[in-house]
């Protein structure tokens, strides 16, 4: 029978599919998949149909003890309706819980964007973290091994590029502050997890902004092509774009201004992630 060259392409799918679950099933060790491990299911109510391919990978610190965060996950809080997919205790074991499954869209993100997406919560799955405020209070070690653990199953089965794994307050710039300036994104992206600068291209920078700093709009439009989204083109809007970067780049000082550090960083991430791409394979 005659089979149509998108058919064919689809069957093949199908039998490699097939052959990878099979493989996962024989050979659990290989399967990423068994890295997580979920130590209980919570059923979570801020979930809907998921319309669009997940595309990014957002972190969350939950501002709330680990029974606080349960209830509220599972949109029993008091105020504020949320729903996650994962989330990492701070008990010494460093459980993962799992809320909502994947194939659902969870209201994590609220009103948020990067490049050209708005509302990212149909093509996110969303991970919180218990941390009462991830800009006062370090991460052990413990908790960003299994975040780390958790992250790159999540990101090598969805292909997720670099500069969409991304912090709730990069995408929901002066509305969000989480998971903080003390989260390690630097030991993330040298386990594979997310975007980060190259050395030489800071230093390379710094020599140069030592004699002269670029203006602040200069560097904010390179935030802007990389993906960053302020809400209007006010000094306001400028300073808490810049903070967003500070916070997950440069979480020592998170001032908003423009300084030789964050500059050549913002300069050496725009080198390393934009400059190689046409415009349109940006988003
Ligand atoms: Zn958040």
């Amino acid at each position: 029978m005659y089979q149509s060259a998108s058919s064919y392409r689809n069957n093949l799918t199908l039998i490699l599919s097939l052959f990878l679950f099979a493989g996962c099933a024989s050979s659990p060790k290989q399967c990423p998949r068994d890295r997580i491990k979920i130590a209980q299911d919570f059923p979570c109510q801020e979930v809907e149909p998921r319309k669009q391919p997940i595309r990014y990978l957002i972190l969350h610190h939950t501002a709330a003890s680990l029974p606080s965060s349960i209830q509220m996950l599972q949109g029993k809080g008091e105020t504020n309706k949320v729903g996650i997919h994962y989330l990492v205790c701070n008990q010494p074991q460093h459980q993962v819980y799992r809320f909502a499954p994947e194939h659902l869209a969870t209201s994590h993100a609220g009103k948020s964007a990067w490049r050209q997406d708005q509302s990212l919560n149909q093509s996110s799955v969303g991970i919180e973290i218990v941390n009462l405020d991830g800009n006062l209070n370090p991460y052990p070690p413990s908790q960003i091994a299994q975040i780390i653990a958790l992250c790159q199953e999540i990101i090598i089965r969805y292909k997720i590029d670099p500069t969409h794994v991304l912090a709730h307050s990069d995408i929901s710039i002066g509305r969000k502050k989480d998971p903080g300036s003390l989260f390690p994104w630097k030991e993330l992206a040298e386990a594979g997890i997310g975007a980060w600068p190259d050395e030489a291209d800071i230093q390379k920078f710094q020599t140069l902004y030592a004699k002269k700093l670029p203006d602040k709009k200069e560097i904010v439009g390179q935030l802007i092509d990389y993906g960053y989204r302020p809400f209007d083109s006010s000094e306001m809007s400028m300073k808490l774009t810049i903070e967003a970067f500070q916070r997950h780049f440069r979480g020592k000082k998170v001032d908003g201004e423009i300084d030789v550090e964050t500059a050549s960083m913002v300069s050496a991430l725009h080198t390393k992630y934009c400059q190689a791409l046409p415009s349109t394979a940006k988003n």
